[in-house]
């Protein structure tokens, strides 16, 4: 199942997108302004899907937003999690071990308030805050029933979905600073969609993820090729800290941004930035300066 969330006659609304992609069915939802988080907590407790709220739409007339517009907490993001990527950036600014030959994965988290939608654009925050913008394209898990100390053994069972993000960096901030949770977070940094495809229709570990930068081809890897898996992932964001149903894993970035071209290649006024990822679909996301 594809669940989505967008705007359509001057509202919010959640729903399913038929397998085609052509069809938007809303759901009888009471607060659709959180997206499709009410529907994975009914659907983590046991609780069936709601009917149907109104007639269906082509997609084309609605306005998709991010799945999780406002996730209810910080977004956990994995750093240097494929091999290729790692190498890429080694000898750049990272020259501390590489991140194979350590046993637990680099961890980090995104403010919620920076998610935006699938097609909305991303703010330049304007040359006195940060002249070096990146993207990082990525499959984000979504947990569906919630827990704490998961074992790896049973970690796809808590797993709703999956998403696309556009890890969003600020690579002179997130160098600044030995955490880099403030060069991550700016406004608009998280562009998410364009929907959630539910695990039972995709499996994470082993998909393809693409990234282009108007139009040419930058990022191409496989989830397979993951440094820490989605199983280690979720066992070690679990370790004493709770997960709930709803929250975002962003699973790390395969090798092609733009900080580990020579030279490094910053995102400008009017770059497009497109992600797909087979069996979920595309974001594309404008990079625009100003307000
Ligand atoms: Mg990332």
């Amino acid at each position: 199942m594809r669940m989505a969330s967008w705007q359509w006659g001057g509202r919010d609304h959640v729903g399913t997108i038929s397998s085609d992609g052509r069809e938007a069915t809303p759901l009888a939802v009471a607060d659709p302004s959180f997206g499709v988080l009410p529907l994975i907590r009914m659907l983590a407790r046991g609780a069936p899907l709601p009917s149907p709220s109104s007639a269906r739409l082509p997609v084309e007339v609605i306005a998709l937003r991010a799945p999780l517009p406002r996730p209810m907490r910080s977004i956990f993001c994995v750093g240097r999690n494929y091999h290729a990527h790692a190498k890429e950036l080694a000898g750049t600014v990272f020259r501390e071990t590489m991140p194979q030959e350590d046993p637990w994965p680099i961890v980090f988290t995104k403010l919620p308030e920076c998610v935006v939608g699938p097609n909305d654009a991303v703010r330049l925050p304007g040359a006195n805050v940060s002249v070096q913008i990146d993207y990082e394209s990525e499959l984000a898990v979504v947990i569906g029933r919630g827990g704490r100390d998961i074992p790896r053994s049973r970690a796809m069972d808590h797993v709703f979905g999956y998403t696309v993000v556009n890890d969003v960096t600020a690579r002179d901030v997130q160098m600044r600073h030995q955490q880099w949770d403030l060069g991550k977070s700016f406004d608009t940094f998280c562009p998410m969609g364009p929907w959630i495809v539910t695990a039972d229709e995709l499996d994470g570990r082993a998909t393809r993820v693409r990234g282009w930068v108007n139009g040419a081809l930058r990022q191409d890897g496989m989830t397979k090729d993951m440094i820490h898996d989605i199983p280690t992932l979720i066992e070690t964001c679990s370790r004493g800290i709770t997960l709930y149903p709803g929250d975002v894993i962003a699973t790390g970035t395969p090798a092609g941004v733009g900080m580990g071209l020579k030279p490094p290649q910053w995102l400008q006024h009017g770059d497009v930035m497109r992600i797909e990822i087979d069996g979920i679909g595309a974001i594309e996301n404008r990079f625009e300066s100003g307000q």
